[in-house]
């Protein structure tokens, strides 16, 4: 995975451009990466519904979930599909709107200085051999690029908005994560 030069935009992601970002309040503090999970309809997947929903085009008459959720205003920097694929939505050094109400170590606000990682999948299903190998690829990159983003600064949404967000869940593997990032970095 690689980065282009202005630190915005992955080489070797789909562009999905979304009006759903604005400018960081500090433009030089990237330092956290936030693991999400999603899936639309939930548990369901390979549709185009996340694209639509980032997008502010998800249909609320397409099926019931889409109803409660088809006016928010979200997004998020990457989402990593089932098969690998990997789409971004908003450039990096903007502010994506994917971590609401949050808090890490003491500070809120965690879209202000986060990139936010969308993986296709729920809070019970195993995530993917693809997905694990792109989004260690991903982080790999961002490290390159952000002097802030370091190993210990990843987390996941129920962590940084406990009682409030599940995702990405006990189906999310952190030891799986780690060991693809140690064996890169060794
Ligand atoms: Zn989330």
């Amino acid at each position: 995975m690689r980065i282009d030069a202005s630190g915005n935009w992955l080489l070797d992601a789909r562009q999905a451009p979304t009006p759903n970002c604005d400018e960081r309040p500090d433009g030089d503090d990237i330092s956290l990466i936030l693991i999400h999970g999603i899936s639309l309809p939930p548990g369901e997947y390979g549709g185009g519904w996340i694209d639509d929903l980032f997008s502010n085009r998800l249909d609320p008459n397409a099926h019931p979930y889409f109803a409660g959720i088809a006016h928010l205003r979200v997004s998020s920097h990457l989402l990593i599909r089932r098969d690998g694929e990997v789409v971004q939505y908003v450039p990096f050094r903007k502010r994506a709107w994917h971590a609401g109400e949050s808090c890490y170590q003491g500070r809120n606000c965690c879209n202000d200085y986060s990139i936010g990682i969308e993986l296709e999948g729920q809070d019970d299903e195993p995530y993917t051999t693809e997905q694990y190998d792109q989004l260690a690829g991903i982080i790999q990159a961002l490290m390159r690029t952000f002097t802030g983003v370091t190993i210990d600064r990843i987390s996941g949404h129920s962590d940084i908005a406990p009682g409030r967000k599940s995702d990405p869940g006990a189906a999310f593997d952190w030891r799986v994560l780690n060991a693809r990032l140690a064996a890169m970095l060794t």
